[in-house]
């Protein structure tokens, strides 16, 4: 009888490559359009043919490949470009969750920003049954739950925060959970949407805006006083203070860290500098995102593999990984009970 070989560094990687790749997973911090993948653009384009989109997978494949932040913003662009109907705002709900079910991703909140496709044209009231129309199906169909936080897009700035709060509140789909607030963070103070977040929280909503990605602490402390935020998008900064990083871990508020969208915006230089390490030894409850996957050129499974890189995790240490994000979401108790029990279930199989 022979011993197997020792297993080396590289099969260890392939092993815990496999584990992640069917863990069942959940996502806090996933833009709606921000996750069109080509596959989905190309059905999109498909159905606008006068779009100046390429609507072959290959094409469209180099056309999302991720040079710059420009070139970002210019596939984000094309891609809202494409969402003309809520016929396409059911399409990539829809297809967003089959490309999650590949992944094994089972929960995700999906960050939707409603006033840029209803100032587009789209009616709210289509554009919330489009919605509602694709996670129900998604649900039945490919076993993912989604559930949506909408968010402001800041640098519209009063207006559209106004338009979103009364959409959220007003309109209210059965799959909103929480209020957000993207965009720039230069020159858009947080402290200016307190009122919309005040009236979202009153309306029992949860408060996740985005803070601290480009701009420094003092941002994620805006955002904890005066949007009450209960989980942080990004808050990269937060471990430039250590005071920050003990109050996020005292009060168990939770990070979106989302590591490759980091390094793509040029909020951390480079993965091997990404404070994820800092976040965790003091404590902070962090869960692993992926912001706009396609765009990126990244998914969930990746940013899984890059933050056990960083963390030094093993595979228990990746599913403790993905339960701070089953503990960290607005999933009811016994909907977190379930996927953590699956999370537990898929470890313990793993090791035989
Ligand atoms: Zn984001």
């Amino acid at each position: 009888m022979t011993n197997p070989p020792a297993p080396t560094a590289s099969t260890a990687r392939t092993d815990l490559t496999a584990f992640i790749a069917g863990l069942p997973k959940a996502e806090l911090h996933v833009h709606h359009v921000g996750s069109a993948s080509p596959r989905i653009v190309a059905e999109l384009a498909a159905r606008h043919p006068d779009s100046p989109v390429p609507k072959d997978e290959e094409a469209l494949a180099e056309f999302f490949t991720f040079r710059d932040f420009a070139h970002f913003i210019e596939v984000y662009i094309s891609v809202v470009e494409l969402i003309r109907d809520a016929e396409d705002v059911r399409l990539l709900t829809y297809e967003v969750a089959r490309d999650m079910a590949r992944q094994n991703i089972r929960y995700a909140e999906l960050t939707v920003t409603p006033h840029t496709s209803v100032k587009r044209g789209i009616p709210d009231v289509a554009f919330m049954e489009a919605i509602e129309d694709a996670r129900t199906a998604a649900e039945r169909e490919l076993g993912v739950v989604l559930r949506w936080c909408f968010d402001i897009p800041g640098e519209l700035g009063l207006p559209a925060a106004e338009e979103t709060a009364r959409m959220a509140c007003d309109l209210r789909p059965d799959g909103l959970v929480s209020f957000g607030l993207g965009g720039p963070e230069i020159g858009w103070p947080r402290p200016q949407f307190k009122p919309y977040f005040d009236r979202a929280i009153a309306a029992g909503l949860h408060s996740v805006p985005h803070a601290g990605e480009t701009t420094g602490p003092g941002t994620v402390w805006d955002a904890l006083r005066d949007l009450r935020a209960e989980r942080i998008g990004h808050g990269t900064s937060a471990a430039e203070d250590p005071e920050l990083l003990a109050h996020l871990a005292e009060h168990g508020i939770p990070l979106e860290v989302c590591p490759t969208s980091n390094v793509a915006t040029k909020a951390v230089p480079s993965l091997d500098e990404h404070p994820i390490r800092e976040m965790a030894a003091a404590g902070v409850k962090v869960t692993v995102n992926t912001d706009d996957p396609p765009m990126f050129s990244t998914d969930l499974n990746n940013e899984y593999a890059v933050a056990a890189r960083l963390l030094g995790l093993d595979a228990a240490g990746v599913a403790a990984l993905a339960k701070n994000a089953v503990d960290a979401s607005s999933l009811d108790a016994p909907g977190r009970a379930r996927l953590r029990g699956e999370i537990d279930g898929y470890l313990a199989a793993w090791r035989g």
